[in-house]
């Protein structure tokens, strides 16, 4: 069945945006090359529904890749940035505001006593290895194949999210020199990190304490605590990137989760409610190292600016308690086993494995489970595209590539799920074995 959607406007749209913008875009997965259609172009979001430019509405699963736990245009925060925006929206000096954010942080996640604010995950990673690196006087930084840490240089190497769907193994432009600083080794495996950790002098070990960049991958049993150990017997600092599970997970993050506490965490998307900030927190002994409490330097004009706080803060107090926690793993829950039911309706039970963990979730198109890069570059991909193309006719959106989690809200309804689950059987139903 052929599933016809306005779509005159987005086409005008992205046509003028392919003159103007690489791509057509800002950032490479809003391209949706990897299920091959064009992008969407938004008008407006709602809570957990997006519409696009020709008033075509979406449940929306992506939720800007994360940040949006409270859905879209949440009318707290709205009022929280709107008031804050009326004050001034950027100083160059310290704000109260700041302060509260940072304390509210520290309360929540275990590892992190005092933290510097940045305007992206990207940032704040960068900013955490220099530090990791001037702490231990090192250079090497071990990560995880399909892991992702932003577009820094020498992080790029067998990277997840966007270079995974592109195919791009690390990038041009990065020097070999800078690379040859990255050891990468693959997730999940106890032996190989052993290893490295053995080979080489590390000044860190970086993790995505829950893999969320090659789609959703869990911790084996036991890993996270063998990365505390390993760090701890090298003289390595463990850091985790918790810009994704940070918030989101639990109220403390894949740390509190996992009991497993890292020397300093990368944070970014929900802390800043929708608006750009991010930022690397520790203990108060390592975050002192940084200028002008210490002789590491880092910066930033809009770092800590008041509307990303006020977004920031209203988004953490509407995550008071273990209430919001429960709901989201509910709404979590029934939309994997919507979704399995929808797989095994149409004989594909067997072809797909649903992996959640709470706000988190992937459909990997594979008969075995997914346990690392391998496993999730081993995906039916085309597969994968035509269900995502389908889910997409009928008003679903979910993310345009394999190695990126769905990122169910706390703005999701039941019948939102309901309508994801009809179409997922129907774009299930599609697919040729
Ligand atoms: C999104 C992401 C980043 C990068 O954050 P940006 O704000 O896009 O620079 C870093 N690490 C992880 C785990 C991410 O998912």
């Amino acid at each position: 069945m052929t599933i016809w959607l306005r779509d005159t406007r987005s086409a005008e749209q992205y046509a003028r945006a392919l003159t103007y913008l690489p791509g057509g875009v800002n950032s490479p997965v809003r391209a949706m090359r990897a299920i091959g259609r064009d992008p969407l172009f938004v008008e407006r979001g709602e809570g957990g529904e997006l519409f696009d430019v020709d008033l075509n509405a979406y449940v929306d699963w992506v939720c800007s890749w994360g940040p949006l736990i409270h859905g879209h245009a949440h009318p707290e925060i709205v009022a929280a940035v709107t008031q804050a925006a009326g004050r001034g929206t950027t100083f160059g000096a310290p704000t109260a505001a700041e302060v509260d954010l940072a304390e509210e942080v520290s309360r929540r996640v275990p590892g992190v006593q005092m933290l510097r604010m940045t305007s992206s995950g990207t940032e704040a990673s960068m900013s955490a290895i220099r530090l990791a690196r001037a702490a231990t006087a090192r250079t090497k930084i071990l990560k995880f194949a399909g892991a992702y840490h932003g577009h820094v240089d020498g992080l790029l190497a067998d990277a997840g999210s966007g270079l995974a769907t592109q195919g791009i193994p690390a990038s041009p432009g990065v020097p070999a020199e800078v690379a040859a600083t990255t050891v990468v080794v693959p997730w999940n495996d106890h032996e190989a990190l052993v290893a490295a950790t053995e080979e080489h002098e590390l000044a860190a070990i970086l993790a995505e304490p829950l893999p969320a960049n090659m789609g959703l991958v869990p911790p084996a049993e036991g890993f996270l605590e063998l990365l505390r150990e390993r760090a701890d017997e090298s003289g390595a600092l463990l850091v985790f990137d918790e810009v994704i599970s940070g918030f989101r997970v639990a109220r403390g993050g894949a740390q509190e989760l996992f009991e497993v506490t890292p020397d300093l965490t990368i944070m970014g998307k929900v802390i800043g409610g929708g608006l750009p900030a991010a930022a690397y927190g520790g203990s108060r002994e390592l975050m002192e190292r940084i200028a002008p409490a210490g002789d590491v330097y880092q910066a930033g004009t809009l770092s800590g600016n008041p509307l990303a706080v006020a977004a920031g803060l209203a988004t953490l107090a509407l995550l008071d308690g273990q209430q919001p926690y429960a709901d989201l793993a509910a709404t979590t829950t029934a939309l994997a086993e919507g979704l399995a039911d929808a797989a095994r309706a149409a004989g594909l039970q067997d072809d797909v494995q649903i992996v959640a963990r709470t706000g988190l979730l992937t459909v990997f198109f594979s008969g075995a489970p997914v346990t690392g890069h391998a496993g999730a570059k081993g995906c039916d991909h085309g597969a994968y595209a035509a269900w995502c193309r389908g889910l997409l006719a009928r008003g679903v959106y979910a993310p345009a590539s394999q190695y990126e989690a769905w990122f169910p809200s706390l703005a999701h309804s039941p019948e939102q799920i309901e309508r994801t689950v009809c179409a997922a059987a129907a774009a299930f139903a599609e697919i040729d074995r």
